[in-house]
């Protein structure tokens, strides 16, 4: 069944509103690239309106400003249980307008009532130190909300990015301004719509769909706005940094790609890796910043593992998302599927063997088969570059400490795994290998109260946890001279 749209216009000041160019643009369906719908196609002009709109909202005796932060807390709550309520029709709209398959986008989305709620609860426990500083004072801190915070989302997680940003920037007090990706806007004003019904107040969330070229670039060097929390390219991210250290010197807090290594040890139990090994480079079709994107698999079970890796993903089921028995869906759009394409030609030309996989599927929609690659080497650009598609590159080591050096050679810093059934060897290669989140024994694992985020070219901040907050928050010391010590 086909989703209704329901929200195509921009969400200012908690109105519905065209852009004011009057320009739309045409968002589509990866299952066969048909149009579902046009959206206003916000500009500067618009961002220049969410912004005032959110700058009124936290004017300090605005309505939102004078909310307690408990009230913050319930207001979020609120907004879970809306979304507990809706879970099935968002779900559908996000497969609709991402090709995310359905079943799992109902699993994904079925957790984000927990998260809110575990974000929600943090509202009222924001608070400061009091400080025995030297001589004849009394010093304490006080954590305040930035200011107007710029969300810029990508489109392959689109209702958890929004969700992650927008509740704990409002837990920790701050207004937004969302700006969707182009590919997949409809999600996020649905959950707009939402928050308006959960009662938050007008301009404390607007949300304006548009292009990064042009409503992205605006917020980003606007002056009201104070920080800028990004999820997507790294590429998009140094622009991103670059355009706060030229203007107002923006917060900055970045999620960006990763070209993460899983280790699968000798003694590793086969049957619980190869799924889990092959789902954590084919789950979204693998347009996964985490995706376990470099398969080290140790030279006593290379052969049998790569063997079993081709079963495994010769019995993915390729379909239309919004189909129960689907698997394996679309990749989100067709540059997107032919820049994947492209990156399995270089695989190819470059000496590793296609094990099974490699095509594009029928002609209308953006289907790639799931694609297993062995004798892959650490040279070659399938090992290199993030693909962001449904591409297993499986690799060959010999030790731990080989595994270790190569799994750290990289810019990326985001998601690592292993599996073993030797504690030491787990714990020593979590301690080695520079990444944000490493997994033993499973992949994908997720909770709110983890934190999640990138080493080095990875990102900058952590999402989730309970210091998630702090992105959102200035630290003030307050000091007070005393007469005199008694
Ligand atoms: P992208 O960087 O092209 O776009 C992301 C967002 O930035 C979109 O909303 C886009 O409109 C906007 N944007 C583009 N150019 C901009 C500019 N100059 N100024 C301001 N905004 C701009 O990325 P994408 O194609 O949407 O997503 C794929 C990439 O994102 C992958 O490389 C992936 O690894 C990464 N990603 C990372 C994470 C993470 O949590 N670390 C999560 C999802 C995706």
């Amino acid at each position: 069944m086909v989703p209704q749209i329901k929200y195509t216009k921009l969400f200012i000041d908690n109105e519905w509103v065209d852009a004011k160019s009057g320009k739309t643009f045409e968002t589509f369906n990866p299952h066969d690239g048909s149009v579902i719908a046009k959206v206003a196609r916000g500009d500067k002009e618009d961002i220049d309106a969410a912004v005032s709109a959110a700058k009124r909202a936290f004017h300090r005796n605005s309505e939102w400003r004078l909310l307690d932060a408990s009230k913050r807390g319930e207001l979020l709550n609120k907004f879970a249980d809306l979304v507990a309520r809706d879970i099935a029709y968002l779900a559908e709209l996000e497969s609709y307008n991402n090709g995310m398959v359905l079943n799992m986008a109902k699993t994904f989305i079925g957790t984000t009532p927990a998260t809110i709620r575990y974000v929600a609860s943090l509202a009222d426990k924001i608070h400061g130190d009091t400080i025995p500083a030297d001589g004849e004072i009394f010093s304490y801190t006080l954590k305040q909300p930035v200011g107007v915070c710029g969300l810029i989302l990508p489109w392959n997680g689109p209702i958890l990015m929004f969700l992650n940003k927008v509740c704990t920037a409002l837990a920790a007090g701050c207004t937004v301004v969302v700006k969707p990706a182009e590919q997949t806007p409809l999600t996020a004003l649905a959950l707009g719509a939402l928050l308006k019904e959960a009662g938050v107040p007008k301009g404390v969330v607007n949300i304006v769909t548009g292009f990064g070229e042009d409503a992205g670039v605006a917020l980003t060097h606007h002056l009201d706005v104070a920080k800028i929390s990004f999820t997507g390219s790294l590429e998009v991210g140094k622009l991103i940094q670059k355009a706060a250290g030229t203007n107002n010197l923006k917060r900055v807090t970045l999620e960006l790609g990763g070209k993460s290594p899983l280790v699968i040890m000798n003694d590793a139990d086969l049957q619980q890796a190869v799924p889990v090994a092959a789902m954590g480079v084919f789950g979204l079709q693998g347009q996964m910043c985490i995706a376990a994107s470099r398969l080290y698999v140790q030279s006593g079970i290379y052969d049998k593992f790569v063997e079993e890796s081709v079963k495994f993903a010769k019995n993915l089921k390729i379909g239309n998302p919004a189909d129960p028995s689907t698997m394996h869906g679309p990749q989100v759009e067709e540059v997107m599927m032919n820049k994947v394409l492209g990156y399995i030609e270089k695989g190819k030309q470059e000496g590793a063997k296609l094990q099974t996989g490699g095509k594009r599927v029928g002609t209308t929609g953006y289907y790639i088969e799931p694609t297993v690659f062995s004798d892959v080497t650490d040279d070659m650009t399938i090992a290199k570059e993030e693909i962001f598609g449904p591409v297993q590159s499986i690799l060959k080591f010999d030790t731990l400490e080989e595994v270790v050096d190569r799994a750290n050679a990289t810019n990326y810093g985001l998601a690592a795994g292993i599996f073993t059934s030797n504690i030491n060897t787990a714990l020593q290669y979590s301690k080695l290998v520079e990444a944000g989140i490493v997994w033993v024994n499973t992949y994908l694992a997720f909770n709110p109260q983890c934190p999640f985020g990138g080493f080095k070219e990875s990102g900058i901040g952590r999402e989730n946890g309970m210091h998630c907050v702090d992105e959102y928050l200035e630290v003030k010391t307050v000091t007070i001279a005393l007469p005199k010590k008694l």
